[in-house]
């Protein structure tokens, strides 16, 4: 209010002024007058001195003032190193639109032609890349990602340090090839987590029954062991693929495993009854006396016979009638005789000190073939009593009734 009382008081005494000036005067101040209002009225319509500013020839804006385009100069020069030929010329305008420096250095880097308008990447606060395609960085920035994931696991991947792709301006000689943005994104660590669900084999146990009820050397699998499966989930922790910290999240039965089950046997055979007794098969004893049983069939060292301790000398009887099929010496067995019993049964008794009979005699059931001794592999007084069926070395207990 007070301007527009201040400019009232100056026209009322411009008028007093006039209305006593001479005509000389007067047509001065006229002449004043119609050159204000028309200033006025120029810049009331909009008429301007401005700056036209050009790259490399092409105009690009327009500015109000020149420190307007030092600024967008020096903006667009930082962040690029080299832009084109910037050139300014004042022009009067009307109403005409005006960029501000922020705006004036975007058009200059626009209308550069060595400048390019894509990406720079950055590793934490290290500017790593200068790319043009964001969909390519972004595919080696997941490859890099990807690349310690251990197969069949879950894995998530996340670098240590922050890497970003943001919209930047450079020179097309700053531009990144794709092997050294390769290799400088090798050097972003990466963290990755790994959870893996691993299937195993656990073994089953093998319980073992003794039983007296059965004659010692007797082994029987009663229940055949099955292996059983566990899953366990793990959670491992990569530090550029190196495994750091290994945690087990949980260990889980798919199927419970099934114990072996083994009968041994313990019993002691029943001398009186071994000797007195004929057996099934028709077998007698093989000694004139009773002796001793010292080992059974097995006994924990695949002994695959039955031994019966007798003094040296002692005579020893074909359990059953047959034919000699062998009477001779071996280094382990010392003197033995084998007699064939017809269907496949032969029977034989080694560590004899002599033998009576010889290959092809025919000998009947408790006839006396050889003499106890301690010949062969043997370390002590005792037969050696086996029965072969079909070949095969069998348990002699059940046909000696024992
Ligand atoms: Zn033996």
């Amino acid at each position: 209010m007070e301007g527009l009382i201040i400019i009232q008081d100056a026209v009322i005494s411009f008028i007093e002024r006039v209305k006593t000036a001479n005509r000389i005067q007067k047509l001065v101040a006229y002449g004043v007058t119609v050159i204000l209002l028309m200033v006025i009225s120029f810049i009331a319509s909009g008429v301007r001195i401005t700056y036209n500013i050009t790259v490399d020839g092409n105009t690009v804006a327009t500015v109000a003032k020149t420190s307007v385009f030092k600024q967008g100069v020096k903006t667009a020069n930082d962040l690029v190193g080299e832009i084109g030929e910037v050139e300014i010329k004042p022009v009067i305008t009307v109403n005409a639109d005006t960029a501000d420096a922020e705006q004036l250095s975007r058009l200059i880097l626009e209308n550069t032609a060595s400048v390019i308008n894509g990406f720079e990447v950055k590793v934490g606060d290290e500017r790593v890349a200068y790319v043009s395609d964001k969909a390519a960085v972004e595919a080696e920035i997941n490859a890099r990602l990807s690349s310690f994931n251990i197969e069949g696991a879950e894995c998530v991947s996340e670098f240590v340090k922050k890497v970003s792709v943001t919209n930047a301006y450079f020179n097309k000689s700053q531009l990144t090839d794709t092997e050294t943005l390769k290799a400088n994104l090798a050097k972003a660590d990466v963290v990755t987590t790994a959870r893996k669900t691993t299937k195993y084999t656990v073994p089953f146990d093998t319980v073992t029954k003794k039983t007296s009820s059965k004659l010692a050397g007797y082994v029987k699998v009663t229940t055949s062991g099955v292996k059983g499966t566990n899953q366990k989930v793990e959670e491992l922790t990569l530090y550029n693929g190196e495994i750091i910290n290994q945690n087990q999240l949980s260990d889980e039965v798919l199927v419970y495993p099934v114990n072996e089950v083994v009968v041994i046997g313990t019993g002691k055979a029943s001398y009186t009854s071994a000797v007195q007794n004929a057996s099934a098969q028709g077998f007698r004893w093989p000694l004139a006396v009773k002796g001793t049983i010292t080992s059974y069939w097995g006994d924990g060292r695949n002994h695959q016979g039955i031994d019966v301790g007798v003094p040296s000398g002692t005579s020893i009887l074909a359990v059953k009638g047959g034919t000699v099929v062998e009477a001779g010496y071996k280094s382990d067995y010392g003197y033995y005789v084998i007699l064939d019993h017809g269907n496949g049964v032969k029977t034989r008794y080694a560590h004899n000190k002599a033998n009576i009979v010889s290959a092809g005699d025919r000998v009947s059931a408790g006839q006396v073939i050889a003499l106890s001794g301690n010949t062969g592999r043997s370390t002590g007084p005792h037969l050696h009593f086996e029965v072969i069926i079909n070949g095969q070395r069998v348990n002699p207990a059940a046909y000696l009734g024992i």
